[in-house]
């Protein structure tokens, strides 16, 4: 089952706890990459992004250090990170009204179930393909698959 977004309060923290936040309010979605930045970001098979509403992410405590690049579709990402420990916390491009939480970071992460899958071209040939799960060969456009989610979900 996937994880229920309706969860009104979903805790999470960076590896060393300096940084600790909550999310308050409904993600729009859950997603994950394969894509070699993530894979190098993670030094693991890829990361998710929970796409969440920029107002709905509170920090609790500690401070964050930023790192920007270009992303292939052009836009900015800002990678926000605790500055003792190197954990990401959210990704985001300044000028949209949500963050891309990289959810790793929640205290129930074990529970997560994408919605979208990216960059399925990138994927470590012994993971094996998830049924049921949105699949894009590239990074899809984050607001038409809400949109897509959002249509789904109203039937
Ligand atoms: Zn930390
Ligand atoms: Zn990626």
């Amino acid at each position: 089952m996937a994880i229920d977004l309706t969860e009104p309060a979903m805790k999470g923290s960076c590896q060393c706890g300096q940084v600790k936040y909550v999310i308050n309010g409904k993600p729009l979605g859950l997603g994950f990459c394969y894509c070699s930045e993530c894979q190098k970001m993670s030094t693991g098979i890829g990361s998710y992004g929970m796409v969440v509403p920029r107002a709905a992410f509170n920090k609790l405590c500690g401070s964050l250090k930023t790192w920007e690049r270009l992303a292939d579709s052009g836009n900015r990402n800002v990678c926000h990170f605790c500055p003792d420990c190197g954990v990401r916390i959210y990704h985001e491009n300044p000028e949209v009204d949500y963050i891309r939480l990289k959810a790793g970071t929640l205290d129930n992460a074990r529970d997560l179930i994408p919605h979208a899958i990216a960059y399925l071209k990138r994927k470590p040939k012994w993971v094996p393909m998830a049924e049921g799960i949105l699949g894009f060969d590239g990074m899809p456009d984050i607001e038409k698959v809400i949109k897509s989610l959002n249509q789904r979900s109203e039937v």
